[in-house]
């Protein structure tokens, strides 16, 4: 019997320039929204990861930032509000060997899909979340989302709001999210530098963007988001989990944002585990789940 392919022999097998994964619908984003640097730093994170249209999925929820599926070349699927996850989780695990990408936002992310997120990080599904963090809902005109800053006054919050923000990262290095990473959105060249390595790593890899609004979000600016960035020092070490947290944290208590890769670690893959159960109760390297239910049988 053959060795299955694995999603990682699907890179670098093509050479494609950026353009070459951009589908041909037109951009509905506003004129200067930070998505727009997302896309094309996802655009050439593929090239540069030399991926095959053919072997790659992209999949979001509901948003503007959830409309980027249209615009690259790929099969997608535009799910359900907070959905992404799931989907993607269950496309993951019935081939495991295409490249599954999710793109969506804070609100999407950590709002209505945020019971999902805890457990594509502990379960370690074997693709790249890639969170467009403007820290406002955009498509419904401008209300808070979980990472909106506490003053910001909004449709729903005239007074400003009463909430802290969670902070992402935070989040996903506690869940146990296998490659965690930050950068500003306007920023091509570490932002497609950290899309590249997150879909080279096995395991879950998330990676938050932080993309400006320009029509809903005064505070949160191209240019305060910018000038909030630093660079993790070049001596961080990126297997030690205490440190990124650590580094976040510091970084927080000054009102700046980390960027770069904040945490990497090595373990299993839920579809790792899948095929070494199936393998175990007697199945073949193809997902076999009667042989699986068997086992509960008397
Ligand atoms: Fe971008 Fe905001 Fe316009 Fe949505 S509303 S497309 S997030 S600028
Ligand atoms: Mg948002």
């Amino acid at each position: 019997m053959n060795a299955p392919i694995q999603l990682q022999d699907r890179f670098h097998q093509v050479q494609l320039e950026p353009k070459d994964y951009r589908d041909g619908v037109a951009s509905f984003w506003c004129p200067g929204c930070g998505h727009n640097g997302v896309l094309t730093s996802l655009l050439r994170g593929l090239s540069e990861i030399g991926v095959d249209p053919q072997n790659l999925v992209s999949i979001s929820g509901i948003g503007c930032s959830s409309r980027l599926p249209y615009f690259v070349r790929s099969y997608k699927m535009h799910t359900l509000h907070g959905r992404a996850g799931p989907v993607a989780t269950g496309t993951q695990l019935a081939r495991p060997d295409l490249a599954v990408v999710v793109t969506g936002g804070d609100g999407d992310g950590f709002s209505i899909g945020g019971g999902h997120m805890p457990h594509m990080a502990r379960k370690n599904v074997n693709m790249t979340y890639i969170l467009m963090d403007n820290h406002v809902y955009g498509l419904t005109k401008g209300q808070v989302s979980p990472t909106s800053q506490q003053i910001m006054k909004t449709s729903t919050t005239p007074y400003g709001g009463l909430e802290e923000p969670m902070d992402p990262i935070l989040y996903m290095l506690t869940y146990g999210a296998t490659y965690v990473a930050q950068a500003f959105a306007g920023n091509v060249k570490l932002a497609s530098q950290l899309i590249k390595e997150g879909m080279e790593h096995k395991g879950f890899a998330f990676i938050n963007l932080l993309s400006h609004c320009p029509t809903f979000n005064e505070i949160d600016t191209a240019k305060t988001f910018k000038s909030s960035c630093e660079q993790l020092d070049v001596g961080h070490d990126v297997t030690d989990l205490d440190a990124a947290m650590h580094a976040v944290n510091a970084a927080k208590r000054e009102g700046r944002l980390p960027t770069g890769l904040l945490y990497k670690a090595q373990r299993p893959t839920l579809d790792e585990r899948m095929a070494e159960l199936v393998t175990r109760v007697g199945g073949h390297k193809d997902y076999d789940l009667r042989k699986v239910i068997d086992l509960s049988r008397p």
